[in-house]
């Protein structure tokens, strides 16, 4: 089936969001009690100063206009609970050899280096992970526009086999160039597919729990598709029609991982290849950390730089700092050496792990990472038994744990003080568009369940502005809370010295008050104007003033365009035709610096911004989503905002975040072992050196990727070292180091890598590195580069690693097999090739999302999971996701997709009405009006309690309440869904999976006759 023509007139948003209409009436209105206050004087209280004041006893409050709003759920951890199972053992023959990463003109990065090591110097100022460590780094320079994220991944069964001496464990994929003659003589020889099946062999179906890698080859010539555009694509591409049921399948490859390796994962063995990111398994740490911390691309590194360059692979990890481990796993350690502070090595000033090895009966430890000898303080001294292991070793978690947290001593603090709790100030635009949209009322009669999620001794404050900001005094022993208004924008200060941040619980019954009256002061407002800079510098002033760290929650719905208010932005949105263009980033890069040089300032502060955006109209997410990115908040968009639709999904994504754990005023530092150092780094973070990631906070769902090159040769045998160290303020006010250690194989043999490569984290890692590009690139540069980079691992493989095989002959690398399929779904994703079907704003927000993410969460917003969710098929609690093309969809059932941003509901004609009575209550689908369903209706059904329940899993698993579009067989919003469908060609000319890996193969061919 072919997929529907999609039309470019409509946009996405357009379509998944309804349109309000709003008329703007831009009359400004004065504002009551406006006073003009002195700059740094003493701040000015309405009330005693005789002011008139805006606090007024509110009208009777009105209910949320939110119809029937469940309270927020509290997500859960996700769902563990497997049974543990043997794991399956992979030989990992220690082994030498490597060549670097091609530089494939990625990494946007300036590259400083000073290695080798230096000795550390004394620390001064504020807490940084340590003096400089072992070499410089290539950074992501502050200022920089865009910092963005990754793809999805695909799996890689482990081969259980036995490699032959240099060749790639028996994983030679293949798939042979689409033919549809018939197939040749021969069978695959074991281990190594895609020989030419014998006659009747062909076509087969992939088999249950993975895919079978048998297809015919085909000479090349005429027989071999042709990737459109490509010379002589047509006719002969057409005639002879792949069956993509022959191509490598993600479904396939992500069944046959979960049965080979779900259960319990033990991190005990150096350079083990985990289990693939969809697989449901436990870790026991046994001295790795846990694959969920952290990810490498590759689990075997080639001791030669040469060798690794010519594999093309990029050498990577991915990062989740501050993970948690999932439920029925151990938690994770935390040392309190007292004032001792954590024990570390004199040079390099890694901390004491199972890396460090105790010599000289116990007085002295080597650092694994740099080599330097440490005398061991006398009260950490301890004897060591008859292995030269520390008696104490089991005891340590230090000494046994990949990953665990030191108490953080005074040194480690801003201003060489403890910290103090850090605080959460919620920051409203109160200006027409939020009043309109319902926002400011809905926010404010969900606040108290809100800060539920949030500890009774965090302190809250609040702040509202449109074109003024008003600070609110809640102190608990006022009658009232008290509004104090700053007019002079331009001059920002904290007005309020006492009573504005006060613990929530504490200020419970003000804060109640304080939500009742907000909406009335402002449900009248004319005001349009909202100043963005200085609100955030008013939240800012205020954690200052009070001398803590902590978050702006803020709340925007307009362009900033205000001549009195710093950070004046003009609209861009008639470059939109830009986007797709060698001329795209003049629409995707800041047009001033001042958002940059604010969120500099926040992190300086220890202050994060998290940014929920409410645009009716462009408001240059480019520009402004600077001040998240750079303290490591997020950007949230929900356009055409309208509170009885979209309530329920702010409010979940409210509670979600709020919920989540949290590190605040966090520095990250990686350390390497002697002969490869960390380069660049894709994701939130300000970095104003080479080594130190700075983040005004990081939460449990952003992800840090950091690319990592030799500069020498490697020893054989002995392995790669990475300790990742977060140092972190936590939600209670403690101040903590957070580390994750994994040790890695070096390898002589090429074959080695190609069988211990992650490719789900390859391709998080090169769709961060394709964004990170399009600030500074071409969109075409940019999508040869990664075909290119691909083709050549590919070809190297066939060319180095795989048996002797035809020349027509399509052979992939076991770990590698999905790359052109996944590598396909990058290509074609809006966060990477958005065009004109998108604004510059969507565009923008897609590359902040992307820039974020995790290996767990890119997989599927690559190739999204697509569900049966009626019939006798359907699985609910264990669902069996298909692959993600038309053709798989039945005209009598329903499925769901899923991509982690968003959520559809399909429904085929022909479904079964009893299915539809028990989930909608109509009998006929003609009958279903599906443009304002958002959420489920509440039937009285098994089938749609499950099913309900089923979604509400999905939201949990991705701490997002994604909004759910219902599209009915034929609709018009079949053509936005089938952009999700990612194995087929789109309407607008981007390639199917078969056409794709037609693609591949021709591309590795011509390196192979080169
Ligand atoms: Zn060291």
């Amino acid at each position: 089936m072919q997929a529907g023509a999609y039309n470019p007139q409509q946009q996405l948003p357009n379509l998944t969001q309804q349109i309000n209409s709003l008329s703007i009436n831009g009359q400004p209105q004065q504002g009551p009690g406006q006073v003009k206050q002195p700059p740094p004087g003493p701040p000015q209280l309405f009330p005693q100063q005789g002011l008139q004041s805006n606090v007024q006893q509110p009208p009777q409050f009105q209910p949320a206009p939110g119809p029937g709003y469940r309270p927020p759920q509290q997500p859960q951890p996700v769902p563990g609970g497997f049974p543990p199972q043997i794991q399956s053992q992979h030989p990992f023959p220690p082994q030498s050899a490597g060549q670097p990463p091609q530089a494939n003109g990625y990494a946007p990065q300036p590259q400083q280096q000073s290695y080798p090591p230096q000795q550390p110097q004394p620390q001064a100022g504020p807490p940084h992970l340590g003096p400089p460590g072992p070499g410089g780094y290539g950074v992501q320079s502050p200022p920089q526009p865009g910092g963005y994220m990754g793809p999805p991944n695909a799996g890689y069964p482990p081969q259980p086999q036995q490699p032959i001496q240099g060749q790639p464990q028996g994983a030679n994929y293949f798939t042979g160039p689409p033919v549809a003659g018939p197939p040749g003589p021969g069978a695959p020889a074991p281990g190594q597919y895609g020989m030419p099946l014998a006659p009747g062999q062909y076509p087969r179906p992939p088999g249950p729990g993975g895919y079978q890698p048998n297809l015919p080859h085909a000479p090349s010539g005429p027989g071999v598709p042709q990737y459109p555009g490509m010379p002589g694509a047509g006719a002969a591409a057409g005639t002879k029609r792949l069956d993509p049921d022959q191509m490598p399948s993600a479904i396939g490859v992500m069944q046959e991982d979960q049965q080979s390796r779900g259960g319990v994962f033990q991190t005990n063995q150096r350079g083990l290849l985990p289990p693939l990111v969809t697989t449901k398994f436990l870790v026991e740490d046994h001295g790795n950390a846990s694959p969920r911390f952290v990810r490498s691309t590759m689990y075997s590194i080639p001791a030669q730089p040469d060798m690794l360059k010519q594999t093309a692979v990029p050498f990577a990890i991915v990062v989740n700092p501050l993970d948690n481990p999932a439920r029925d796993e151990q938690p994770i350690s935390c040392v309190d050496l007292g004032p001792m502070g954590p024990v570390r090595c004199i040079r390099c000033k890694a901390y004491m792990s199972p890396l460090m090895q105790f010599i000289d009966g116990g007085r002295r430890f080597q650092c694994l990472l740099c080599k330097a000898t440490t005398e061991v303080p006398p009260e950490y001294f301890q004897h060591l038994d008859h292995q030269g292991q520390r008696v104490d070793k089991w005891e340590r978690p230090e000494l046994c744990k990949g990953t665990y947290e030191f108490v953080a001593t005074m040194e480690y603090c801003r201003n060489n003080a403890l910290p103090k709790e850090p605080a959460f100030i919620f920051v409203l635009d109160v200006s027409y568009n939020n009043v309109k949209s319902g926002l400011v009322n809905l926010l404010c009669s969900h606040m108290k369940s809100l800060l539920e999620n949030l500890p009774s001794h965090t302190p809250v404050g609040f702040i509202t502005y449109n074109s003024k900001v008003h600070f609110y005094n809640i102190d608990s022993s006022l009658a009232q809370p008290q509004m104090v208004i700053v007019p002079d924008v331009a001059d920002m200060f904290m007005p309020l010295l006492k009573g504005f941040l006060v613990p929530r619980a504490e200020a419970i019954n003000a804060i109640d008050n304080l939500m009742n009256q907000i909406p009335a002061m402002f449900h009248d407002t004319k005001e349009t104007d909202a100043v963005l800079g200085p609100a955030v510098q008013a939240g800012m002033e205020a954690l200052k003033a009070s001398e803590r760290v902590g978050k702006l929650l803020l709340f925007h719905s307009t362009l900033p365009s205000s001549d009195l208010a710093p950070g004046k932005l003009k609209n861009r949105e008639g470059d939109r035709r830009l986007l797709g263009t060698d001329k795209e980033k003049t629409v995707l890069t800041p047009q001033n610096t001042y958002y940059n040089n604010l969120g500099q300032e926040c992190v300086g502060a220890g202050v994060a911004v998290e940014l929920y955006l409410f645009n009716n109209a462009y408001i240059d997410v480019a520009t402004i989503g600077q001040v998240a990115r750079l303290t490591g908040g997020a950007v949230n968009k929900y356009q055409y905002f309208q509170a009885d639709i979209d309530g329920p999904r702010i409010i979940g994504d409210l509670a979600y975040h709020l919920s989540r754990p949290v590190g605040f005023d966090a520095v990250m530092r990686v350390r390497t072992s002697t002969g490869v150092r960390p380069t660049d780094f894709h994701g939130h973070f300000l970095m104003q050196n080479t080594t130190d990631v700075e983040l005004g906070a990081i939460d449990a769902g952003k992800a840090i990727a950091v690319e990592i090159k030799h500069d020498d040769k490697l020893t054989e045998d002995e392995g790669v070292f990475i300790q990742i160290a977060l140092l972190y303020t936590t939600i209670f006010g403690q101040r903590r180091l957070r580390l994750h250690n994994l040790a890695l194989n070096t390898c002589g043999q090429m074959a080695d890598l190609y069988r211990n490569c992650e490719l789900d984290t390859i391709i998080n890692f090169l769709a961060k590195q394709a964004v990170s590009k399009s600030i500074d690139s071409t969109p075409q540069a940019i999508k040869e580069g990664v075909i290119a980079r691909c083709a050549q691992m590919l070809a190297t493989y066939r060319k180095q690693c795989a048996n002797p095989s035809m020349p027509g002959q399509l052979i992939l690398p076991e770990c590698l097999k999905l790359l052109p399929l996944y590598v396909n779904c990058v290509l074609k994703n809006d966060a990477v090739a958005g065009t004109q079907e998108l604004t510059p704003d969507d565009r923008s927000w897609m590359m902040y999302n992307l820039m974020t993410m995790g290996v767990g969460q890119t997989v599927h917003y690559f190739y999204p999971k697509l569900i049966p969710v009626s019939g006798p098929t359907a699985q609910l609690d264990n669902p069996l996701p298909i692959r993600c093309s038309r053709d798989k969809l039945s005209e009598d059932s329903a499925y769901i997709l899923e991509t982690g941003i968003y959520l559809f509901l399909w429904i085929g004609a022909s479904v079964n009405p009893d299915w539809l009575q028990n989930i909608f209550g109509v009998s006929n689908l003609a009958q279903l009006n599906v443009e304002p369903i958002t959420e489920l209706p509440d039937v009285n059904s098994d089938e749609s309690l499950r099913l309900r329940g089923f979604i509400r899993t999905l939201r949990t698993e991705r701490q997002r309440h994604m909004r759910l579009t219902v599209v009915r067989q034929r609709d018009k919003m079949e053509l936005v869904m089938n952009r999700f469908l990612v194995e087929d060609r789109t309407s607008d000319g981007h390639p199917s999976y078969v056409d794709f890996l037609c693609h591949m193969h021709k591309e590795i061919r011509g390196l192979l006759n080169q």
